[in-house]
C-alpha cells in the first residue's frame, strides 16, 4: 500500500529514518557518554522488533525508504541481525544501514551482510590505541580493526565508511594517519564535526575542528577534488586526485546542510524525533501499544514532521542543547 509523501512545513520531503535500537553502549565515548555510563532504558521500555518493523513499514509507505539502525551500540542488542533481516524484508525499503563502534563487527559482519544490511558506518576516532583508548576509554582498537577487516572480506558490504569525530586538541594528529588509511584500505574516511550532544555537557565552539581544517591539513600533503554532492547528503566528499581513495567531511557545525535535509529520527523508546537537535519529540510507543491503527499512526506521524525544525541553531546566541545525548538519539 501506498501513501502520500511524508513532507514537512518547508517543502522537503522526508526519505530518510534513523533508527536507534538501544540506548546501551559498550563504549564510553568521552565526546557522547560520561565514563560511568548513563541509566539504561528498563527492556520494556524499548519498542520491540515487530514494533520497529510495523513503523518502518508504514514509513516506507509514505516514502521513507532509506532506513539507518543505529544505538548506543545497535550490535549490543540481543539478536539484532534478526532484526536487520526483518527489516530488509519489507518491500518499501531501498537502503539498510547500520552505524557501528566496530567492536562486535568480527562476530556479527557475516550475519549482518546475509540479512541484508547494504552499508555500514564503523566509528573510529584514532588509529593509535592509545589515543583510541583515551578518547573511548575502552582498549579495543585491534579488535575493532580486525572486525572492520572481518567485514571487508564481503563484497556486498562495500562502501564501508569510517566516521571520525573532529575535536580540536585530539584530531590534529589524526588527520595524516586518516588520510593514508583511506588511500591504502578500501574505506571511505569522513571526519564529522563534534556537536553539542554530549552528555558532560563539555561542548564549547572553540573545541570543534572544522572540517575545512582538516581537509587544508590534508591537502598540505595529497591534493584532493570535490565530487558532486549527493540531495540531502551530510558529506562533502573528495577523491585524492592520485586517484587513490575517498575522503569526506561532514559539516553541521560549520557548514549546515539542513536546507535540504531529507531526515527523521526514531529513539530506542519510541520518540519521534524531526531534528538531531530537537528540543521536543512525539511519542509513538504510547498509541502503537494502545492498538492505534496504521491511520492512526500516520496522522500522528504527519503531524510531526509537518512542524519538522527549519534548521539548528548551534551557531546562535541562545542555543540550547537537547536534554538527550547522543547515545540516546543515535548518530
Ligand atoms: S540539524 Fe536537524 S535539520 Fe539540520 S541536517 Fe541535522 S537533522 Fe536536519
Amino acid at each position: 500500500m501506498s501513501r502520500e509523501p511524508l513532507q514537512d512545513g518547508h517543502g522537503r520531503t522526508i526519505g530518510d529514518v534513523r533508527i536507534s535500537v538501544t540506548d546501551r553502549c559498550n563504549f564510553r565515548c568521552q565526546y557522547c557518554m560520561p565514563a560511568e555510563g548513563l541509566p539504561w532504558l528498563d527492556r520494556d521500555d524499548v519498542l520491540t522488533f515487530e514494533e520497529i518493523t510495523r513503523l518502518v513499514a508504514l514509513l516506507t509507505q509514505m516514502g521513507v525508504g532509506d532506513v539507518r539502525l543505529t544505538g548506543g551500540e545497535p550490535l549490543v542488542r540481543r539478536d539484532f541481525p534478526q532484526l536487520a533481516a526483518m527489516l530488509a524484508a519489507l518491500p518499501g525499503v531501498e537502503d539498510l544501514s547500520v552505524t557501528t563502534n566496530g567492536f562486535l563487527l568480527e562476530r556479527d559482519a557475516e550475519a549482518l551482510v546475509a540479512a541484508g544490511v547494504d552499508r555500514f558506518n564503523v566509528s573510529i576516532d584514532s588509529l593509535q590505541q592509545d589515543r583510541f583508548y583515551e578518547l573511548t576509554r575502552r582498549d579495543a582498537l585491534p579488535r575493532v580493526l580486525a572486525g572492520l577487516e572481518a567485514l571487508a572480506r564481503f563484497p556486498a558490504a562495500h562502501p564501508i565508511k569510517i566516521n571520525a569525530v573532529g575535536i580540536r586538541g585530539f584530531t590534529e594528529q589524526e588527520v595524516l594517519p586518516f588520510a593514508r588509511f583511506a588511500r591504502e584500505h578500501p574505506y571511505e574516511v569522513r571526519f564529522i564535526e563534534f556537536m553539542p550532544l554530549d552528555a558532560d555537557r563539555a561542548w564549547e565552539p572553540g573545541k570543534v575542528l572544522t572540517g575545512a581544517e582538516i581537509r587544508a591539513a590534508i591537502e598540505e600533503h595529497f591534493a584532493l577534488e570535490p565530487e558532486p554532492r549527493e540531495p540531502s547528503a551530510t558529506a562533502r566528499v573528495y577523491r585524492f586526485a592520485d586517484g587513490n581513495g575517498r575522503i569526506g567531511f561532514i559539516n553541521p557545525v560549520s557548514e549546515p546542510f539542513c536546507a535540504d535535509c531529507n531526515r527523521i529520527r526514531l529513539t530506542a523508546e519510541g520518540r519521534l524525533r524531526t531534528c538531531l537537535f530537537s528540543l521536543g519529540e512525539t511519542d509513538l510507543r504510547a498509541p502503537l501499544r494502545a492498538g492505534a491503527s496504521d491511520d492512526e499512526l500516520e496522522r500522528i506521524i504527519r503531524d510531526a514532521v509537518w512542524r519538522k525544525e527549519l534548521k539548528h541553531h548551534v551557531n546562535e546566541p541562545g542555543f540550547i542543547q537537547p536534554a538527550r545525548s547522543m547515545s540516546a538519539i543515535g548518530g
